[in-house]
Order: C-alpha cells, then sequence, then structure tokens
C-alpha cells in the first residue's frame, strides 16, 4: 500500500482560493499554463512521486549514498533509475525558460511539484532543489556564453547543480570563507580550498555536476563585500558542450547523519580546479542574496511536505491501531485510537497547520510570480515586497512545524512511531536539518526583524496587517462561524500590530531586536497562519452556499479553520512577553 498520495485536492483549493492560479495563467508569458493544464502536471507527476519516489525513502534511508575508494559516489539502490524518470518526464524544468529545454511554467507550480516531491523523498529533492538554485543564478548572472553551455544541460536534468558556500569556519558567517580563486593566464581562475556539508556534491545520477563556488580572489576586500562566485564543472565542458577532462576537485569524505541519509553530504577538495567567474569580482554574496528567496521558500516547503506525509501516516494508523474504550464507544470492545479526543488533537493540529502552510508557501511563490511578471508595476513592487517579508517566515516557522508535526506524528503511534521499521521516525529524522540549513531559523529571524520590518519604514508590515484587518472586518459582517473566526483573527492582528509597532520603536536598539526575533517570527507565522485559514473558511462557506464543490471537503475546510482560530490562534498573545522583554534576561544568565 503506498503510504503517500498527492494532497491533490487541498492543493487545488489553495491554488483557486487563496493565490489565483487562473489569473497568473493570463499574464503574458503563461499563456500556456492554463489551470486544468497546470492540474494535469500536478497529477501526472504526484503520480510519479507516489509511486516511484516514495517507495525509495526508506531504502534511502538504510542504504545511504556511499562513498566508494576512488571518490565517486554511488547512490542508494532505485535512485538513478528514478531519476531517469524524473528527467525524461520534463520534470526537471518545469517553471524554466522554454529557451533551455524548460516548461515556462510559473513558479507556483514548481513549488506545488516540490511538496509532492519531497512529501515523497525528501533526499533525493535535494538533488533537484539545488540544481534548481544553481540554474537561477546563472539564469540571472551568468554570461551569454555561460548560459549557452550550461542551462540547457541543466534545465533538462542532464546535469545537476551544487551551491558551495560553507567551510569549516564559515557557516552563518559565510563572510568567513577563506577558498582562494587566482587569475590564470588563459582567463580562466584557478580554486583552491575545502568546502563542506556540500549537498549532491558526488553522486551518480547525472553525467556532470556544475558546482558554483564561493571564493576570494587576491586583494578582495574582507568579509561579504569580497566574495566571488565561480562556475566549477566535475568534468570541463567544451565551448560546444562536450564534456572533456575531469576538473581538480573531488569529494573527499560523506558526512554521517540523523537523516536524508540519502542525500550525500559531501567534503569537496578543489585543488587548483579550472572555475569560471560568474559577472564581476566580489559581488558573489550579492548575487547569493538574490537566489535566497527562492531557495529558502523551498526549504520552508519541506516543512509541509514531511509534516502532510506524516500526517496522512498518522492518520492511516490511528484508524487501525485499537486501544482503551473511546467516549461513548459501547461497552466491551476496544476503539480505533482515532475516536479518543487527544488523539483527535494531534491529528486535527497536525492537519490545520499543514493546510495553513500550504496557502503560506504558495502565496509566497505566486508573490514571485507577481513581482516578475505582472504588467502593472505597483503590482510588481507590493508582491516583491509581500515574498520579501513571507520569505523568511515560510523558511523558519514552515520548517520549526515540519518539526513539530513530525514529533506529533510519532507521538501518534505510540511505541511503534518509535521503532524505525514504522517509518515515521524518519520523517522526523528528515526534517531536522531543514531549520538549519539555508539559513538557520534563529538568522531567518534576524532577517525579519532587522531587514524586512524597516523595509519602507515599517509600511510594508503595515499593509500586510491592514490586509488581516480587512479580512477580520469581512468576517465580522458574516454570521456563524466565519463571524467567531473574524472575531479571533481581530484580536490576533491587533495583538501582533501592538507587537510590531513596539518592535519597529525598538528596532534601533539592535539588543531588543535580537532577542524577540525568534518570538516575533514565531508570532507573525501563527497570525499569517490563521488569516489564510479565515480565507480558507471565507471561499469554502461561499463555495457551500454556491453548491459548488465537494461538500464534505468544504464543511471540514471550516471545522479546520475554526479549530485554529480558537484554539491556536490565540497562541499568538502567549509570545508577546518574550518578544518585548528585551534581553537583560538572556544577559544576565551565565552558561
Ligand atoms: C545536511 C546538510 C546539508 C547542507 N548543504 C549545504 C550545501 O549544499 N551547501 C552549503 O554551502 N552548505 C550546506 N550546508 C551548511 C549549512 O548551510 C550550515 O550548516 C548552516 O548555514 C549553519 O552554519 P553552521 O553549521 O556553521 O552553524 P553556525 O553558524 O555555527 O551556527 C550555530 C548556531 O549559532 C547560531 N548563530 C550563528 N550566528 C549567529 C548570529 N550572528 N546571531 C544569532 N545566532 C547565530 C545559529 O543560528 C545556530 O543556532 C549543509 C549542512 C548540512 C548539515
Amino acid at each position: 500500500m503506498p503510504d503517500y498520495s498527492a494532497p491533490l485536492a487541498d492543493m487545488r483549493f489553495v491554488l483557486e482560493n487563496i493565490v489565483d492560479l487562473a489569473a497568473l495563467a493570463a499574464l503574458p508569458g503563461y499563456e500556456h499554463a492554463a489551470p486544468d493544464m497546470v492540474h494535469g502536471v500536478l497529477e501526472e507527476s504526484g503520480r510519479l512521486f507516489a509511486q516511484e519516489f516514495a517507495p525509495l525513502n526508506r531504502v534511502g534511508d538504510t542504504q545511504h549514498s556511499r562513498r566508494q575508494a576512488d571518490g565517486s559516489v554511488t547512490t542508494p539502490e532505485g535512485f538513478a533509475r528514478a531519476y531517469r524518470r524524473y528527467v525524461e518526464a520534463g520534470w526537471a524544468g518545469v517553471s524554466f525558460p522554454a529557451e533551455y529545454g524548460g516548461g515556462g511554467f510559473p513558479w507556483l507550480v514548481s513549488i506545488a511539484m516540490q511538496e509532492m516531491m519531497t512529501a515523497a523523498n525528501m533526499a533525493f529533492s535535494l538533488c533537484p532543489l539545488l540544481t534548481q538554485g544553481a540554474i537561477d543564478m546563472l539564469l540571472h548572472y551568468g554570461s551569454e556564453a555561460q548560459r549557452e553551455i550550461y542551462l540547457p544541460r541543466m534545465v533538462t536534468g542532464e546535469w545537476t547543480g551544487t551551491m558551495n558556500l560553507t567551510e569549516p569556519q564559515a557557516g552563518s558567517d559565510v563572510g568567513a570563507l577563506t577558498t582562494k580563486a587566482v587569475l590564470a593566464d588563459d582567463g580562466t581562475w584557478r580554486i583552491t580550498g575545502q568546502k563542506i556539508f556540500i549537498t549532491y556534491g558526488e553522486h551518480d545520477l547525472a553525467g556532470n555536476i556544475v558546482h558554483l563556488v564561493l571564493a576570494r580572489v587576491p586583494d578582495a576586500p574582507p568579509g561579504t563585500r569580497g566574495i566571488s562566485c565561480f562556475i566549477v564543472p566535475k568534468f570541463l565542458v567544451d565551448d560546444d558542450g562536450t564534456l572533456g577532462e575531469r576538473n581538480r576537485v573531488e569529494c573527499v569524505s560523506i558526512e554521517q547523519k540523523m537523516g536524508i541519509n540519502a542525500s550525500p553530504t559531501c567534503v569537496m577538495a578543489y585543488d587548483g580546479a579550472v572555475g569560471y567567474l560568474i559577472g564581476e569580482p566580489n559581488q558573489g554574496m550579492r548575487y547569493m542574496f538574490k537566489m535566497m528567496n527562492n531557495a529558502r521558500l523551498s526549504v520552508g516547503v519541506s516543512g509541509l511536505a514531511l509534516g502532510e506525509r506524516a500526517y496522512q501516516q498518522a492518520v492511516a494508523y490511528a484508524h487501525e491501531r485499537r486501544q482503551g474504550r473511546a467516549p461513548g464507544a459501547p461497552a466491551g470492545g476496544s476503539s480505533p485510537i482515532v475516536d479518543h479526543p487527544d488523539v483527535r488533537r494531534m491529528l486535527l493540529t497536525m492537519r490545520a497547520h499543514i493546510e495553513a502552510l500550504r496557502c503560506l508557501a504558495y502565496l509566497n511563490a505566486e508573490s514571485f510570480d507577481l513581482a516578475a511578471r505582472h504588467p502593472d508595476e505597483d503590482v510588481r513592487t507590493w508582491r516583491q515586497e509581500l515574498a520579501d517579508l513571507l520569505t523568511p517566515i515560510t523558511k523558519a516557522w514552515g520548517t520549526d512545524l515540519g518539526n513539530e508535526l513530525t514529533s506529533l506524528a510519532v507521538q501518534v503511534h505510540g511505541g511503534m512511531g518509535y521503532i524505525e521499521e514504522t517509518g515515521v521516525a524518519q520523517h522526523y529524522r528528515d526534517i531536522r536539518i531543514a531549520a538549519i540549513y539555508e539559513g538557520t531559523n534563529g538568522i531567518q529571524a534576524i532577517d525579519l526583524v532587522g531587514r524586512k520590518l524597516p523595509m519602507r519604514a515599517g509600511g510594508v508590515i503595515g499593509d500586510f496587517l491592514a490586509g488581516i484587518a480587512d479580512t477580520a472586518a469581512e468576517l465580522a459582517k458574516e454570521g456563524g462561524d466565519l463571524a467567531a473566526i473574524g472575531a479571533h483573527l481581530a484580536d490576533a492582528q491587533a495583538t501582533l500590530k501592538s507587537t510590531t509597532d513596539w518592535l519597529l520603536a525598538n528596532v534601533a536598539d539592535t539588543d531588543n531586536a535580537l532577542a524577540g526575533a525568534t518570538p516575533y517570527l514565531r508570532m507573525c507565522g501563527i497570525v499569517t497562519g490563521g488569516w489564510l485559514l479565515a480565507r480558507s473558511a471565507q471561499a469554502a462557506q461561499r463555495l457551500l452556499d454556491e453548491g459548488e464543490g465537494d461538500a464534505d471537503f468544504l464543511r471540514q475546510k471550516l471545522v479546520t479553520a475554526r479549530f485554529y482560530a480558537e484554539q491556536l490562534l490565540p497562541q499568538a498573545a502567549g509570545l508577546v512577553p518574550a518578544v518585548t522583554a528585551g534581553p537583560a534576561d538572556l544577559l544576565a544568565a551565565t552558561f
């Protein structure tokens, strides 16, 4: 029995009611991405992920990727075949430009596909994900010649890509990196240094690996101002794209990790490797910053994805496992644990968060698309601001929840959840890293408070909060469940607004801002989730009133939104003291 099925009905609901897929498809350049076509793509790719990738998840966890004595890396059994199927189906380049062999679909479609691929097999999904980051970099900053050589092969998935930032002494502080780049007589560069934790730095899935490497040129300014970005292919590439000699880069070891065991996390040694500068020297960090939003959104989606997969397993187990007698059950027999209120609380908590996260991630992706393509400049500007504001929230709240939801799924399984054979513990181990890489969640919180709140002197967060207040006001005019949801949303909005005002007034005091950043980001996540589920409820009620759609599905939307509004949303207020306390206690503590 497959233990993952793509949640297509809910994805469709979000695509039609929280974001506007039809309006996106009407934009110039997206004409071929009509909603029916998109739903077809999602259905078909979802089938591949569920049937081919999901069964390999446990295989990958137990077999791991292995480094061989000659430095090559062998991925687990079945991975190479699954990757071939993925490439042949054309899914690798769905959202990249058609001129390089891509599908030219909105980024939103890619994000929906990524949700399914990651849920099916997170360790596998990282290879395409890192490749996407590298493609994005080349699309934006590569020279025409570089784009011509690399992009057609990377967009189709024939070659993969990596991102090489981290070094032993340079993690969150990327500016501390010391890898060197020296100009050679022929105008290319020689790269020397060691990178650690490089995802899919070496593997057997594709014909070439295009490493994007951050390094310092001679006399570069210190810190992040002196970082340049280079293309370092595993095999050198002729002007016509044919593969030449092996470059002087190798994987010297693979890390043993607590999860995503199939993803080779490599220590890479560059020993005078031939590199090609991207753009201008010393601009590498600026280029990376541009790319980070997409990568951070994708990592946030992994929290949603593994939450969803673990939830599906938890629901199935809760129906199967019988223990004790649930309230109201006939005497003499045992009840399935799904009938116990506490188990229902765990399941509904998972479902409510998953639905909120899906709305958030898709809204974030739609904002990227509208920022890039909408004909109206005001819309483009606002959506770029919104994407900038939402991205750290999607990344950090999404992956924090990924950790919490997979933990809840283990809890629903009781002792069996702790037993590896059950499979649910793997999701809990796998997702743990997502709160750490692509900028730790602490760094995301600092980004939110330090860079995003001050955008337009607080105007961006102000407009965002005004939008939430508008939804609450609309709901107040309705009766029944919607009005009740609206009242909770209005309270939570007021809490977030006053806390935001406090932070904005105190953000100049760096200690205050840094001390309260993480609880503030969580508060933003909780309230944004409440807003989006309130809008889900609004849409569900409208469809019910119009007699459209699956009535059971829509009524469940109302139940989920009401539960979130009444029982999860009020948690935002509990975070106020942690945001506004300032650093005194933290600094007084000795460790
Ligand atoms: C499985 C895996 C895959 C990875 N893949 C890649 C990859 O493909 N490419 C790549 O380049 N890197 C990769 N990384 C590296 C990853 O991005 C880093 O681990 C991450 O950026 C954190 O850096 P660090 O490990 O040095 O932690 P540190 O920077 O040492 O952080 C330790 C703790 O201190 C906190 N901290 C650090 N600085 C600050 C600060 N200024 N203010 C407040 N708190 C702070 C952090 O939030 C964290 O909690 C990967 C790592 C792993 C484990």
